[in-house]
Order: structure tokens, then sequence, then C-alpha cells
């Protein structure tokens, strides 16, 4: 790839948000490259969350959340065809126990009437009970949202990044910007390695994006991370939730869940929790254990022995002069003009990603982006082949097609040697053991690794031609051989 003297535009972050935006720019005559601190598409908040592609009951009327999660729930269907990602409308319920849930399941009913959410209603405890057997017999009514529905975040994201990159956006990987000034009209980025013009700029830097801004000096605001712990539950329980389970929302967030994923394990939490650091995704034995307890509220059946993995992700919350802003930034700013703040992007940022990506192609258009359609762009992307979602037939012909798809490398997920070498070779192609994992699910069973990492560590070394000391977990030094234990063996 050719570094171009001036983009028209240069995203920052490419997480959900960022790669939303690039790969609906992507359509128009523009050069467009996107900048990314880490070696991969979302490593940040959109690789750690609930999945949800939220209906939009829980924003408050007349937000930008609710304007957007409403519209960004309505567009992910036909994207995720388009791009080949995995999308499951199970539809949600929000569960009440008591007389005070119940009134909050109720006001939750007026907020979707009026952020517009097709099919809400509220049914009886009893209805509720025969669709999901396994839930709590003391559950006496629940909110029923038929538009909501279950995605991959990772996936998706891979999905939006690949086909921008497939249309003509410039990826740069291992730049984080350090500095941002506007000079004449244009802005000088200064990354880790060498600087990047660009002549609009948007600023998708996720838990980083009050960094980006006071680097330019628009609008002042900071971000203050609030931790959400999850407990990932084996594919063998899968039967206990057949939609999205929410219990009602507190002050600290959206209420636990029980949720299906849509690789068939079963996801829940997550805690809410303030932390320090932008970078503290530790999970704790004590909001590991707050999960389960509460969880059990819904699921009675629940018990620590289906745990598989636990993770965490960071919410994005953002503060304006010390007060908590309850919405998304979303704005050109009022000093800096062509710089736009894609900010304080929390939870329903998933759902809403697509119709951000609008809101802000709208934006660049008043501010004098030219957006001229290209006539050759490529509206779809050859969707990943996961050999274990194959029928029979259709794994004899993929062997058939190519022999290193009977050669099975994650033993719990069914994952081929072909998958893997596919995942390393795409257009936004995996650079390390995770970002294997992302794309095909090799070490996500119940041995989390144990058995294959060390076979994925050589497919990775032998495919980029690195030594097996340079392969790593996730980037920068987290190498996973620090050398030979005898001399003499290679
Ligand atoms: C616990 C939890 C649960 C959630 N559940 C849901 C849900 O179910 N549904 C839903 O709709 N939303 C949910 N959300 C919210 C959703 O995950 C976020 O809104 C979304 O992922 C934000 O995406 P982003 O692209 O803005 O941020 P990120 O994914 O964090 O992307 C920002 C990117 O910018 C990069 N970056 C940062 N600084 C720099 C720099 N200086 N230079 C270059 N690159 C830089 C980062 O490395 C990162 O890749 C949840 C969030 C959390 C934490």
């Amino acid at each position: 790839m050719n570094q171009k003297s001036v983009y028209d535009l240069a995203i920052i972050g490419a997480g959900i948000i960022g790669s939303t935006l690039a790969r609906l720019l992507s359509r128009y005559e523009l050069s467009i490259c996107l900048i990314e601190k880490e070696n991969d598409v979302s490593c940040g908040t959109s690789k750690a969350n609930s999945g949800i592609i939220h209906a939009g009951y829980d924003a408050w009327p007349g937000t930008k959340m609710a304007e957007y999660n409403v519209r960004g729930n309505a567009l992910y269907e036909g994207l995720s065809k388009e791009l080949g990602f995995g999308f499951q409308r199970l539809g949600s319920y929000v569960v009440a126990q008591n007389d005070e849930e119940l009134k909050s399941i109720e006001a939750l009913f007026e907020r979707g009437k009026k952020n517009g959410v097709p099919g809400i209603e509220i049914i009886s405890g009893f209805e509720f009970l025969k669709k999901e057997p396994h839930a709590s017999p003391d559950i006496l009514a629940a909110l029923w949202a038929p538009t909501a529905a279950i995605i991959s975040p990772y996936e998706a994201t891979w999905a939006f990044a690949e086909n921008a990159a497939e249309n003509g956006v410039d990826f740069f990987f291992e730049r984080e910007v350090q500095g941002l000034e506007k000079v004449a009209d244009i802005f000088h980025i200064k990354t880790g390695k060498g600087n990047i013009q660009a002549r609009f700029v948007v600023n998708a830097a996720g838990l980083f994006s009050d960094r980006i801004n006071a680097m330019v000096g628009a609008r002042a605001f900071s971000i203050r991370p609030r931790r959400g712990e999850y407990v990932l539950l084996d594919t063998n329980v899968k039967g206990l939730a057949n939609s999205i389970l929410f219990q009602p929302p507190t002050s600290a967030g959206k209420g636990v869940l029980v949720t299906p994923t849509v690789d068939g394990n079963i996801l829940i939490g997550p805690t809410a929790e303030p932390v320090q650091e932008k970078t503290a995704t530790e999970t704790t034995e004590k909001g590991q254990r707050n999960i389960l307890e509460v969880a059990k509220r819904t699921i009675p059946e629940l018990t620590k022995r289906f745990a598989i993995n636990s993770f965490s992700g960071l919410r994005a919350t953002p503060f304006i002069d010390e007060k908590q802003y309850a919405d998304f930034i979303i704005e050109e700013d009022a000093e800096v003009k062509k710089f736009f703040t894609l900010g304080g992007i929390a939870s329903p940022g998933l759902a809403a990603a697509p119709a951000i990506a609008e809101a802000v192609r709208d934006l660049l258009d008043t501010a004098g982006l030219v957006l001229k359609e290209k006539k050759d762009f490529k509206a779809n992307r050859k969707p990943f082949v996961y050999f274990a979602r194959a029928s029979e037939e259709e794994k004899q012909k993929l062997v058939r097609e190519n022999p290193l798809y009977a050669r099975i490398i994650c033993r719990c997920e069914m994952v081929t040697e072909a998958e893997i070498i596919k995942a390393i070779h795409s257009p936004i192609g995996a650079m390390d053991l995770d970002g294997v994992k992302r794309r095909t699910r090799a070490q996500m069973g119940r041995c989390q690794g144990g058995f294959c990492l060390p076979r994925i560590a050589e497919i990775i070394s032998r495919e980029r031609a690195i030594s097996m000391t340079e392969v790593s977990k996730s980037g920068r030094s987290s190498f996973v051989l620090q050398g030979k234990t005898r001399e003499g063996i290679e």
C-alpha cells in the first residue's frame, strides 16, 4: 500500500464505529485511511461487550442514543447479509419479579413507544415461561421486544473493515496517534511511525477519544471507564435461554443479562464498576461471583460449573465539566472545522454504529466533503467459511477443494488449518493468536487453547514467515515463547 500525500479523510480508531464509517464512506470517490494503534481491528471496547443489537427502549426519547439505536437495529440485518457476519434476531425480554420491577418495565415500554421501537409488548409471566422454561417461576411479567438481535461484535467489525479495505480504504496498524495539528486547512497527524495528512479527520478513538480532542484543541471532555465483567458458559448449556433475557436496568447500566451468543454459548453479565485505568480489563473473583448470583435470579439452574471463560470490557462514559453526559457526542467541532468527534460512544454504540456512520456522513457532506458514488463499489463481502457450521455435504466439498479443511487444529470448536490460513491471509489478516481466535474461534472452546495453541503458533510462524519466538498473543511484546528449553532443538 502506498501512503497518499494528503488523504481526503482520516479516521482514528478501528473499532466498530471507525470501521462502519470507513465501510459506508468507501462507496464514494474519496481517499480514506483508518489509523489504529493496535495491530488489528476490534482490539478496544468493540471486542468485549454483550453483542446485543438492542431494540431501542432504554435510551431517553429525543437523544442521539435513542434515534441511532432504533435506526441501527433496522440496518443491521441487511448489512449482515451483504458482509456475511452472523446476526440472529432472537428478541429480548426484560423480566420483572416484584412491583418495583413491574413499574420499571412499564416505563421502558412507554419509552420504547416514544422511541419508535417496533412490536414491543408486556406479556404475563405465564406466557413468558412457555417461551423460556428454564427461567425463574417468580417472573411476573416481561417486556418483549422482537427486534432485539445478537451478533459477534468482533466478527462484525472485521467484516466492515475488510469490505472497506476491499473498496480502497488504507489501514495503518500499530500507528498510535500522538499529535494532531491543523495547518493551513490540512491536518498533520503525528503517529508513532511517521506523519499522515488529511483534509478531514474523524476521532473514533473510543476510550481515548478525549485525548485526541485535547491534541487538536477541540471541545474538552473526559472519558471515565466503567468496567463490565462477563462469564462465558459452555455450548452444552445453550438451551438455558432462547432469547436475550435482561433484568431491569439500574442507574449503573442495562441490568444483568443472560443471552445466547451467535456461536452457541451462553453469556452472562456485565457488572458495572468505575475503574481508574483505561486498560483495566482484568476480571475479579468478586465480579464473577456477583454475576452468577444476580443471573441466577433469571435462570436458577446457572452454576459456576458451566463457566469456560471470563472477560471484561470498559464503557467509555463521557464527562463534560465534571458532569456525566448522558448521550453520544457526535459533532463537527465548533472551533476546529472539519474535525469530527465521535466520543462517549458507550452502550448502545454497537447497535447504533451503522446509523452513527450515516449521521457522520451527512455531517461531512454539510462540511464540504464531496460525496460522489463510485461505479465499482463492492457492496458484498465473501463470507468467511466456518467448517463447523457447514453441512456434511458442504464439508466434503470443502475438503475436496482444499485438503487442509480435513486437518482439525482446534478440536473443541472444530476449526481447521484451512480456516486459520485464510484468516491470516484475508484482506485484514490475523497477526497473532488472538487475531486468529477472533476470526476463527480456534482457542475459544472448553480447553481455551490448551491443546491447539502450539499448532496455531506454528501456523502463524510459517504463514507470516516469522520465528516462533516472534509469535505473540496480542501484539506488542506478548510473545508466547521466550526461547528454547534445550539447545539443538529446532
Ligand atoms: C461491558 C460492555 C457491554 C456493552 N454491551 C453492548 C451491547 O450489548 N450493545 C451495544 O450496542 N453496545 C454495547 N456496548 C457498547 C459498545 O461496545 C461500544 O459502544 C462500542 O464498542 C464502541 O466502539 P468504538 O469503535 O467507539 O470504540 P473501540 O472499540 O474502543 O475502538 C476505538 C479504537 O481506537 C483505537 N485508538 C485509541 N486511541 C488511539 C490512538 N491514539 N491512535 C490510534 N488508535 C487509537 C483503539 O485501539 C480502538 O481500537 C457495551 C460496552 C461495554 C463496555
